[in-house]
């Protein structure tokens, strides 16, 4: 009866259904498979086997499976594996090492089962042959590169320690132990939490918990105890190495001493601490900038100051606050810091107080800078609410202005006094000479004043001297000319680059405009009041020095009188 065309026929013999099973089996499957007789030899291989070793099938068939094994392993074949095998009907991973048809050796592992039922002459096992070169050659490289991890790590100045998942030492280097005053040996075996101090303990076994959770590394500082009872700071960079399974097999822990840098801090944090204080208490508001000009730290004043709290500053740009037509110096100012062109600037600008107007304030800046590498890391800073000051010194700056302007000032005519006149005259001839060019002087005097006062009073007489004085002003119009009243009834006036026709005209002009005022001077010939004006210049190439100048003018104005006043006359050489 015939199920299938692929299965064995039951119904032959046992011997002979096992024996095709396997050949067909042998032959099929991707395994190393080989089955041996009662006397070791080969009834049968696989195909994966063959081509591992590469043979034929013929080559093999018959011989003593041994044959394949190197000397080494059939010495040990013969003489421990197969006795034992034939006793107890199993062999589980051998080591053996087989040799290919090309001399080529390979590692296996070798498995094998004995059917025992069957009779003595027919015996036969089956055996699985795993091919293990790889593994091996990796293993060999392990070892070498186990020996290399050593060398590396004995070589390096940082702390290096194997330890289990309980804290065993299982491996520590030189650096390691030489740290603790102690030699490797003297270390290894022992928990490492026998070098930490027992306040630390719990913190150090939480950290090594959570290393064990997480496949990288965890970085940790903690205080280790050295074998004389001194305490040091260490920081470590603790990993976990995991097997196949997922289970922690060692600790892997590098560390280096960091008291020195622990020390440090914690000395900056005090001094930080104590300037902190001052900076809290100070009325001024004292601020921090980062390098990007966000505000780092701002002291309480700045309510005073701003009107804002501190959080409300912090993590901003100063600039945004800043008057814009501030805003340029505000940032040349902290350029040129950041820059490193300037460690320390004072500058006054607005800033926008909450409430929305703008106050003065002075802010005072120094460049911060790192002590190990000079480079600059911000702006330190006070600033000052300055606005009182301001508003005096803008106040004060305009009285000194309006007292300026009544220094120069006649009183009653609002007109240039004597003493601007003088200086304008000096300034002015130095000018034409080093220039060459004109200048024009018109010396003015009120005809018959005395008997005006006579006639109508001196307060009379202050009204007309001003409405004269007026229509000199009137008359000159171009800028650089000026007019002053030069004392009592007297006027001069200063025409810089005009020449002697374009200075008649304007004291011709000026005669004019006092007539025209109309003023009623009874003692006068025509009945108001008029001016006689002697006019001078000094053209391009003249060498008359300014008092000469005037006595020329006054000369003109005297013959002016002499003609009959209300007269202009224009001085000759
Ligand atoms: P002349 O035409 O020759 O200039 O005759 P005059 O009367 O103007 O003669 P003089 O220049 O000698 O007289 C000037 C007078 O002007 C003398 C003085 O009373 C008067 N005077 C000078 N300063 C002032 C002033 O500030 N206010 C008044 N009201 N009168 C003044
Ligand atoms: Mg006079
Ligand atoms: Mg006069």
């Amino acid at each position: 009866m015939t199920r299938s065309s692929n299965l064995i026929d039951l119904d032959s013999h046992p011997t002979a259904r096992l024996r095709a099973e396997l050949d067909h089996r042998t032959k099929v499957t991707p395994a190393m498979l080989h089955s041996i007789d009662k006397q070791g030899r080969l009834i049968s291989v696989s195909d994966a086997w063959l081509a591992k070793l590469g043979y034929s099938r013929e080559e093999v068939i018959g011989r003593p499976s041994s044959e394949f094994l190197t000397p080494e392993s059939r010495m040990y074949a013969i003489r421990e594996v197969l006795p034992a095998f034939f006793l107890s009907g199993r062999i589980d991973n051998v080591e053996y090492q087989m040799v290919c048809k090309d001399g080529r050796v390979i590692d296996i592992l070798l498995s094998a089962v004995l059917d025992k039922s069957l009779p003595e002459m027919e015996a036969v096992s089956l055996a699985v042959i795993t091919d293990v070169t790889a593994f091996k050659a990796a293993e060999q490289q392990l070892i070498l590169s186990e020996a290399r991890y050593r060398e590396l790590v004995e070589s390096q100045s940082e702390l290096v320690s194997l330890a289990n998942p309980e804290g065993v030492l299982r491996f520590v280097n030189h650096a390691y132990a030489r740290h603790y005053g102690l030699q490797p040996h003297e270390m290894e075996g022992r928990n490492l939490f026998d070098f930490i101090p027992e306040d630390s303990r719990a913190a150090v076994a939480e950290h090594l918990r959570i290393v064990c959770s997480v496949s990288h590394s965890v970085e940790n500082e903690n205080q280790v105890v050295l074998s004389d009872g001194q305490v040091r700071w260490m920081a470590w960079t603790n990993r976990a190495l995991f097997d196949a399974q997922g289970q922690v097999t060692t600790i892997h822990s590098v560390g280096r001493d960091i008291s020195d840098r622990v020390a440090a801090e914690r000395r900056l944090q005090e001094s930080e601490a104590r300037y902190r204080l001052l900076a809290d208490h100070s009325t001024d508001m004292v601020f921090q900038l980062d390098g990007d000009l966000v505000r780092r730290y701002v002291s309480p004043s700045c309510r005073d100051i701003l009107g804002y709290e501190p959080e409300d500053l912090i993590g901003a740009q100063p600039m945004a606050m800043a008057h814009p037509e501030d805003a340029p110096i505000v940032t040349l100012a902290f350029q040129s810091m950041l820059e490193g062109r300037a460690d320390r600037r004072s500058i006054i600008n607005r800033i926008r107080h909450r409430d929305g107007h703008w106050i003065w304030v002075e802010a005072q800046l120094k460049a911060l800078k790192d002590p190990k590498t000079s480079t600059i890391s911000g702006i330190i800073g006070t600033l000052r609410d300055v606005s009182a000051r301001k508003a005096i010194e803008d106040q004060l700056q305009e009285a000194n202005r309006r007292l300026q302007a009544l220094a120069e000032q006649d009183a009653l005519t609002g007109l240039a006094n004597r003493r601007y006149f003088d200086e304008a005259l000096l300034r002015a001839h130095a000018h034409a000479l080093s220039e060459r060019t004109n200048l024009a002087l018109l010396m003015i005097d009120v005809d018959r004043f005395k008997s005006f006062n006579d006639r109508y009073g001196h307060p009379s007489g202050d009204e007309c001297l001003k409405r004269i004085g007026g229509a000199i002003k009137d008359t000159i119009r171009r800028a650089g000319d000026v007019a002053a009243r030069y004392g009592g009834e007297e006027f001069a006036v200063l025409l810089p680059g005009a020449d002697g026709s374009e200075a008649a005209s304007v004291a011709e002009l000026i005669r004019l405009a006092v007539l025209h005022l109309g003023i009623e001077h009874e003692a006068s010939p025509n009945g108001i009041a008029t001016i006689s004006v002697g006019v001078t210049g000094l053209t391009g190439d003249s060498s008359c020095g300014p008092e000469a100048l005037v006595r020329k003018a006054d000369r003109a104005l005297y013959r002016a009188k002499e003609r009959g006043r209300n007269t202009v006359v224009i001085a000759h050489d």
